[in-house]
């Protein structure tokens, strides 16, 4: 299918960008990677009279470490982020869920701001992000705005994020040294949006959970913050009979759809079940 007409600026400043999308209205949308607007503009199923290709732009790419954080550029490609030593290092979940996005095409060209701002609850990272406790910079004509990841998602396509905004970084809090971690995802195929997945990180204290957080992907019209979850396995050596309560708490906020991956009772199931493989996996990281 070929995209309705639409007009294309490249401006070279964040302030111009801004300027831009709020002079052209509800109808604008900023450009990053295009590998979701591009397939939703070709299916009509996104008509934006106006694309600002945000590409123009420096300093919207790259990756910082402030004090306990890690900074990432919302221009930051996945490519660009598996490439780095300091993720991989510091923040691993991130690591482990960029490899199973999409392919090496999409992640050459797909940004972490357009991941995490496009509100498709099939994208991996807001789930990540709500588990590892992640603040979104926004900034429109009336300044900066942070946003916790886990106060962003409003609904399918429905985010905290306004005409005119531009979302130019995630801020990352560290977690502790020898924390575990894993994102599991279930998909039919290689390249695949999931079926339901799940990420964990936790921290472990003479073999009891001290910390743990939870995310949950494509299992309802938002990702999901599982706190309740998390809650049931603090002080726990997860065990068999706490980690199914734990599941059984998960599977109890999940709201997916029926679709071509399955029933909803289905992916209700499979959340719950790679929610128990990402807290194995997690746990057989953690040292502590
Ligand atoms: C074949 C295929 C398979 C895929 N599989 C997966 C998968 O398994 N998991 C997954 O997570 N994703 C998957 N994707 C989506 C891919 O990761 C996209 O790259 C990502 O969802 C959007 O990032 P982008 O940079 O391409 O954004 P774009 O497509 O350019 O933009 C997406 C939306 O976000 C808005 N936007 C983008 N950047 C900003 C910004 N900085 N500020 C404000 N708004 C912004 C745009 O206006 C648009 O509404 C797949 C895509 C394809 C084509």
């Amino acid at each position: 299918m070929i995209p309705g007409p639409f007009s294309y600026y490249r401006p070279t400043t964040l302030a111009d960008a801004v300027k831009l999308l709020a002079t052209l209205g509800d109808e604008a949308r900023p450009l990053a990677g295009g590998h979701s607007l591009v397939p939703m503009m070709k299916l009509r199923l996104a008509t934006p009279d106006h694309l600002v290709d945000l590409h123009g732009i420096a300093g919207l790419k790259g990756i910082r470490r402030d004090g306990n954080k890690v900074v990432i550029g919302a221009m930051t490609t996945q490519h660009q982020l598996l490439a780095s030593d300091k993720i991989a290092k510091s923040i691993p979940i991130l690591h482990e869920t960029a490899t199973v996005i999409a392919d090496p095409q999409v992640r050459y060209r797909g940004t972490i701001g357009g991941n995490v701002a496009n509100g498709d609850p099939g994208n991996d990272m807001p789930a990540v992000m709500m588990c590892l406790g992640a603040t979104y910079h926004v900034i429109g004509q009336g300044g900066e705005r942070r946003i916790a990841a886990r106060d962003f998602y409003q609904g399918a396509y429905f985010t905290a994020l306004e005409t005119g905004n531009v979302l130019t970084a995630v801020r990352i809090p560290m977690p502790p040294a020898g924390h575990g971690y894993a994102y599991e995802k279930l998909k039919r195929k290689i390249g695949d949006y999931a079926t339901a997945a799940a990420a964990v990180v936790l921290t472990l204290s003479s073999g009891k959970v001290a910390t743990c957080s939870i995310g949950l992907t494509n299992v309802a019209e938002t990702p999901l913050w599982a706190e309740e979850a998390a809650k049931i396995l603090v002080g726990s050596s997860l065990d068999a009979a706490t980690v199914k309560k734990a599941v059984a708490a998960a599977e109890a906020i999940t709201a997916p759809a029926s679709d071509a991956r399955g029933p909803a009772q289905y992916r209700t199931k499979m959340a719950g079940v790679m929610l128990a493989r990402a807290l194995e996996r997690a746990k057989a990281r953690a040292s502590g």
